[in-house]
């Protein structure tokens, strides 16, 4: 049998941890031949909470889960990590200014880096979804400097699957048709998702939705706005929708994306398209032999120019408070 994969969940307590938790037991983020062990991380108040669920999970008995451990040790819950869930992160709460947001995640994302850094295993891919999750991630990535600097990513999936619904809802078509749609820079409100090179069932995204005044007024504001939307609704954030990007966004780059087709995720940029490189920005990527790699080439008329161009503007502005921090 396969040596079992160990996962670490921080945030593990948290509204999107529960939701996540019993995917990745169940062995829906690595497949069915794959063990897991679980690490849950939280903070000192929400350990009792985690180990709750950790009881639920040793409930489900599930076959694919080999141990469960609930720490508020850094050190230990990233020693010999394979997969590293950041859900945890610092919530903006009222009358918050950006850099005091930026220095709190900075007191959580840097120990994370450092412990990674000190004792993940050679394989590990990094995944950050606490927002903001750009510039956590590369908080992480900037304390880790012993492993390479792609294995940071931070999530942009659930923009992208929000994307790929609503343009299913608009055009008719069902999500499995859709390919080729990108979200470009920040997880953020300046998000960019283009369907310029989208593709509905083999033809033209656009041309087939032919509306760009429903492209510029109703699509992109719906996608980018969208969690605010399901608080309004549900009286409390996406957690399953935002659960389920991850495990995508972990499972495609681990199995690869299918041919023809890519998705999008947050990875340090090389430069292309213009964004400056080191930043951690929304790319279309396609997953191959286990490496997430940006797609090249793609033309971006004005329209998309201006927008991609705006969202990395704000990404830069957060790495530059964040370095100004001290914190990269
Ligand atoms: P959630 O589980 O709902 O959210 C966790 C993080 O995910 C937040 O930063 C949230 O950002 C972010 N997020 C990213 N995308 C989405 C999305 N589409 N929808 C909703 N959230 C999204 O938060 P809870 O408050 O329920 O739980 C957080 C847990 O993390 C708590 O149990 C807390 O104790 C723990 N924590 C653990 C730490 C650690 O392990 N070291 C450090 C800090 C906290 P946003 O706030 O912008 O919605």
């Amino acid at each position: 049998a396969q040596a079992p994969v160990t996962v670490t969940v921080t945030g593990a307590a948290g509204q999107i941890g529960y939701a996540l938790l019993f995917r990745v037991a169940s062995g829906q983020l690595l497949g069915p031949d794959t063990p897991v062990r679980l690490r849950l991380l939280e903070i000192p108040q929400a350990v009792q909470a985690a180990e709750g669920t950790a009881m639920e999970l040793d409930d489900c008995a599930f076959p694919l889960l080999t141990g469960v451990d609930v720490t508020d040790d850094t050190r230990r819950a990233f020693d010999g990590v394979n997969v590293a869930l950041l859900v945890g992160a610092r919530p903006r709460t009222k009358g918050m200014e950006r850099g005091d947001l930026l220095e709190a995640n900075g007191g959580i994302f840097k120990p994370q880096g450092e412990a990674i850094n000190a004792g993940a295993a050679d394989d590990v891919r990094v995944l950050v979804v606490g927002n903001p999750a750009n510039t956590n991630a590369l908080i992480a990535q900037a304390h880790a400097p012993d492993v390479p600097a792609e294995r940071f990513t931070a999530m942009t999936r659930l923009d992208h699957n929000r994307a790929l619904s609503q343009l299913a809802a608009k055009s008719g078509a069902s999500v499995a048709d859709i390919t080729k749609l990108t979200i470009w820079g920040n997880h953020s409100a300046t998000q960019y998702p283009d369907i310029f090179h989208a593709e509905i069932a083999g033809k033209s995204a656009a041309d087939l939705v032919g509306d760009r005044q429903w492209l510029a007024d109703e699509f992109i504001p719906t996608v980018a706005k969208r969690g605010a939307a399901i608080i309004e609704a549900r009286g409390a954030s996406s957690a399953a929708s935002a659960a389920n990007a991850a495990i995508d966004h972990v499972h495609d780059w681990a199995h690869g994306t299918p041919d023809g087709d890519w998705t999008s995720a947050g990875v340090i940029s090389d430069g292309s398209y213009g964004v400056p490189e080191g930043l951690i920005s929304s790319f279309p990527v396609v997953s191959r032999g286990g490496r997430f790699e940006i797609v090249q080439g793609l033309e971006l008329n004005d329209f998309s120019r201006e927008r991609i161009d705006a969202s990395v503007q704000e990404l830069q502005e957060e790495r530059d408070a964040v370095a100004a921090l001290g914190l990269v």
